[in-house]
């Protein structure tokens, strides 16, 4: 089996470079006031940057971000399910469309903008050339000041695998029934559930804790053997 890496923004690296990326996707689910649990909350990490909604005839119900009730927030879940790949979660706060913002200053190769990652076209289609496996790279629209801008992308990173219950501490509750908040912070010593990773893919995120991810042996050695800045790599144990 692969070794797993946890990828994350090299800050060193973004800035030595110097410059930064603000955007938005155009449409998100709203948060949800839950009934249930009594919490206020939206996920982050959950971005679909390739769905387009303009055709959705409620899409101007999703560009605001506002929390609503669990009722009017599964209403407008629906609308958008036909959208989306089959069975993926969409929990309040998922988001969709093309980044729209700005890009001021020198980037490098990869690009983070939050949680959301971006590659530079070249570095997308050299990694593609080495094998890599689902990275799916979606236009962005930003603005830049500078001539002969980078062409950015932004990768669709779907939350898959979960954390294995052994790196969960016992006094956190299960997720909500009714929502499915479930209020887990980082763990200090994250393990991955074998059995639940994808096999097909070389970078995803945390099923469960989306704003972690996740790169093969395969992923980490392309970008080595590239030289491709703005990351770092933490081995994590698979059980
Ligand atoms: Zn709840």
């Amino acid at each position: 089996m692969s070794r797993f890496y946890w990828v994350a923004e090299d800050r060193a690296a973004t800035a030595r470079h110097g410059g930064y990326v603000d955007a938005r996707h155009p449409w998100g689910l709203p948060g949800v006031r839950c009934h249930v649990c009594g919490a206020t909350w939206s996920a982050v990490g959950h971005d679909f940057p390739s769905v387009d909604l303009s055709a959705l005839p409620e899409s101007r119900e999703l560009v605001t971000p506002r929390p609503e009730s669990f009722a009017e927030f599964v209403r407008l879940r629906e609308l958008v399910r036909p959208y989306v790949p089959a069975g993926v979660a969409l929990p309040p706060g998922t988001d969709f469309g093309p980044l729209v913002g700005r890009a001021v200053g020198g980037l490098g190769p990869v690009v983070w903008s939050g949680t959301r990652m971006l590659l530079r076209r070249d570095a997308l289609e050299r990694l593609h050339a080495e094998g890599v496996l689902g990275l799916m790279g979606c236009p962005t629209s930003l603005r830049f000041r500078q001539k002969d801008p980078p062409e950015l992308m932004e990768l669709q990173l779907e939350p898959l695998g979960r954390f294995h219950p052994d790196c969960i501490p016992a006094d956190v509750p299960p997720p909500c029934p009714t929502c499915g908040r479930f209020g887990l912070s980082r763990p200090e010593a994250p393990i991955l559930d074998a059995a639940t990773l994808p096999t097909d893919l070389d970078l995803f995120r945390v099923g469960n804790f989306a704003t972690m991810v996740i790169g093969t042996e395969r992923f980490r050695d392309s970008v080595l053997r590239l030289g491709l800045d703005g990351l770092t790599f933490r081995e994590l144990p698979t059980r």
